[in-house]
């Protein structure tokens, strides 16, 4: 297994980056995921478009052409052999002594490492659908930057791990859901309305997400972007998560109350669906 680091490609034990790493020390840097379908990236396009943008919201340059980056990606992705699975990719502000102020001159570390997924939901998922449970949202109020001070999410997916929940909803402070601590939330209402939360500085502009309504548009879903709460979502017909990981995955309870009847339903499974062929009729990587 194969990493990339500052103009290296690594065996994957000894792929390593320096103590003083901004990243390391201040979580002073940004970072992608993208899904690698039967060989193709998913919304690459997408998803390095928002890396110059949480690059440039935090002050920071590319650390390369954003097209060098993407043959970066494509090469590592070669020597690893992966097919299916995810590619990481960070950007930090790079080396120097700790100080908060950011460094005179510094050049960005860039990271990269492919992890190959042989399932991306398993089966008893699509069935029955996840649950989720909700946590206060004590995130900082630039949820726009896909940084890497990922503390809350951390704390905030541990806790569903515990409740046995796969995913955390994440509670705005006025009573609504803003998002996953790692995915965007969507409902479809009884009136057969789809509904995720409009973009802003309080969640993740999900690349899937931006896909997903879309795909919804062309099939001719109505959409409505907005928030909801979660009386709301358990009074829905569907409820579902969207990340790069989890395309759509059907949301069946929340805190332990069926969302509609319980069951995983038609929207959530077309719009998967709609995803996955997409994603199969791009070029390969
Ligand atoms: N919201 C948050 C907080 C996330 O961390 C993620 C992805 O990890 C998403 C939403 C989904 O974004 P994307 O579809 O680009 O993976």
């Amino acid at each position: 297994r194969w990493a990339y680091v500052n103009g290296r490609y690594l065996p994957h034990r000894q792929a390593a980056v320096h103590v003083e790493d901004r990243g390391f020390q201040f979580a002073d840097g940004v970072y992608e995921v993208v899904t690698l379908l039967d060989g193709r990236f998913a919304d690459l396009d997408g998803h390095m478009e928002r890396l110059g943008r949480s690059l440039s919201e935090l002050r920071m340059d590319w650390p390369a052409a954003p097209r060098v980056v993407t043959m970066i990606a494509r090469e590592l992705v070669r020597r690893n052999g992966v097919r299916n699975g995810s590619l990481y990719i960070q950007v930090t502000r790079g080396v120097a002594p700790r100080d908060f102020k950011f460094p005179a001159s510094v050049s960005a570390t860039l990271v990269m490492t492919v992890k190959r997924v042989t399932a991306f939901a398993k089966p008893e998922q699509l069935e029955k659908g996840v649950a989720v449970v909700t946590v206060p949202d004590i995130r900082w109020g630039r949820c726009d930057i896909k940084t890497v001070g990922l503390l809350a999410p951390v704390l905030a997916k541990q806790q569903a791990a515990e409740s046995g929940a796969y995913e955390a909803w994440l509670i705005d402070p006025d009573g609504t859901v803003t998002e996953g601590s790692s995915s965007n939330a969507w409902i479809v209402t009884q009136d057969g309305v789809l509904v995720t939360r409009a973009p802003s500085q309080k969640i993740l502009n999900g690349i899937t997400r931006l896909s997903l309504l879309r795909l919804a548009g062309e099939r001719g879903i109505p959409v409505e972007e907005r928030s909801f709460t979660v009386e709301e979502a358990l009074a829905a017909r569907e409820a579902f998560v969207s990340s790069a990981g989890t395309f759509a995955l059907p949301v069946t309870r929340i805190d332990g109350k069926p969302v509609g009847e319980g069951k995983p339903g038609p929207v959530t499974r077309t719009l998967r669906q709609a995803y996955l062929d997409y994603v199969a009729a791009g070029v390969p990587s």
